[in-house]
C-alpha cells in the first residue's frame, strides 16, 4: 500500500519504502509494505509464521521451514526473501516467492515522439464549377453518417468500461515500407490513407522501444470492418518474404525483408501483452491474417503468434 485516500478519493498520506520495507520519511501504516500487517510501534512486519524486522532485513526468529536441499541458500534460517527483496517476497514467513506483479513496460508517449493530433482529413474538390474541401478517409464517428469513423469508446459504447470492451490483441507488421519509424507510419496513415490518426494502438521498433499509437480509449483502424474491441500492435519491419522478380526462372530482384522480429521486439511485445492482459483481460492474441485476407504480419512473424497468445493466458 502506497497511499491512503479519504472518502472523496483525496490523498491523505503517501508512504514509500526502501526495498527491504523500511518506511522512507513517513509514519508506519498498519498495512503497508507488500500489503502485510505492520506493528506501528516496533515497525516489525507480521508474516504469519514469524515477525520480520525491515530495518535489519532479517527475521526475528528462526525459520520453521528447513529449506530446499537443492537450493542451499534457502536453508538460511533468518534471511528475508533470499536477500533479494526486489525480486522476491515472503508472505508466509517460511520461504521466498517470486514477486508476481506485472508492471507496465516503458512506453514512449505520443507527445514524446511528436505525434500529430487526430484530425479530419480533407480533400479538395471541384464539381460543376463549385470548389471546396470535403472530408475523406476515416473521418470522425457519427452514428448515422459515419458509423465506422474514428470513435472514442465512451461515445461508441456508452456505459461500458474498457476492460469489458477490449478483449483481443492483433499483431501487424509494417510491410514493404520498412521505415522502422512510428512517425512515418502515422504520416502514411493520415496523409496517405486520409485516416484521422495512426491506425495502431502501439508500435514496437527493432530495438524493442514501445511507442504509444492511437489512444487506447479510441477504436483502432487496423482490422477492416472488425476493429471494435481489438488493440492493434505493430511490429516495425517487413516479415513477409518477397516479392521477387524472376526472368527465365532466375530471381533477378527480391524485396529486402526481415528474417524475423528481433529478440528485443519479441521480448517487449510479450511484456506489453502481459501488461495489457492484466489491465483489460485479453482473451486472445491473433495475427492480422487470422481475421481478413492479408499477408500481414508476414510468414516470418507467424511462428511467434502462439507464444504471444500464451502470454495473454497467464493471468486470465
Ligand atoms: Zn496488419
Amino acid at each position: 500500500m502506497r497511499q491512503t485516500l479519504d472518502a472523496g478519493g483525496v490523498p491523505l498520506d503517501h508512504i514509500s519504502y526502501d526495498p527491504w520495507g523500511a518506511p522512507q520519511g513517513s509514519a508506519i501504516a498498519p498495512f503497508g509494505f507488500t500489503g502485510e500487517l505492520q506493528d506501528t510501534a516496533s515497525g516489525s512486519i507480521h508474516l504469519r509464521a514469524r515477525w520480520y524486522t525491515p530495518g535489519m532485513g532479517i527475521f526475528a526468529s528462526r525459520d520453521s521451514f528447513k529449506g530446499f536441499p537443492e537450493q542451499p541458500y534457502t536453508q538460511h534460517q533468518y534471511v528475508y526473501a533470499l536477500s533479494n527483496p526486489v525480486l522476491y517476497t515472503d508472505p508466509t514467513g517460511k520461504y521466498a516467492q517470486l514477486e508476481q506483479k506485472v508492471q507496465q513496460p516503458p512506453i514512449i508517449s505520443r507527445s514524446e515522439w511528436g505525434a500529430m493530433n487526430p484530425t479530419q482529413a480533407m480533400r479538395p474538390f471541384c464539381v460543376a464549377g463549385a470548389c471546396g474541401f470535403a472530408p475523406y478517409g476515416e473521418g470522425f464517428y457519427d452514428p448515422v453518417t459515419n458509423p465506422s469513423g474514428y470513435a472514442c469508446y465512451t461515445d461508441l459504447l456508452p456505459g461500458r468500461s474498457l476492460d469489458d470492451i477490449l478483449d483481443t490483441i492483433v499483431i501487424h507488421h509494417e510491410g514493404n515500407d520498412q521505415t522502422y519509424n512510428v512517425r512515418e507510419v502515422q504520416r502514411k496513415h493520415m496523409l496517405g490513407n486520409g485516416w484521422t490518426d495512426i491506425g495502431y494502438h502501439y508500435a514496437i521498433d527493432p530495438k524493442g522501444v514501445i511507442y504509444e499509437g492511437r489512444d487506447i480509449g479510441v477504436r483502432g483502424s487496423h482490422v477492416e470492418g472488425q476493429n471494435t474491441g481489438k488493440i492493434g500492435v505493430l511490429l516495425l519491419g517487413d516479415f513477409q518474404p518477397g516479392p521477387e522478380v524472376s526472368i527465365g526462372g532466375i530471381v533477378i530482384w527480391r524485396d529486402t525483408d526481415d528474417p524475423r522480429p528481433t529478440q528485443q521486439q519479441v521480448t517487449m511485445a510479450t511484456a506489453l501483452i502481459r501488461w495489457l492482459d492484466v489491465k483489460y483481460g485479453i482473451e486472445s492474441v491473433g495475427a492480422h491474417r487470422d481475421y481478413v485476407a492479408t499477408e500481414c504480419p508476414g510468414d516470418n512473424a507467424m511462428p511467434f503468434i502462439p507464444s504471444f497468445n500464451a502470454a495473454a493466458q497467464q493471468n486470465t
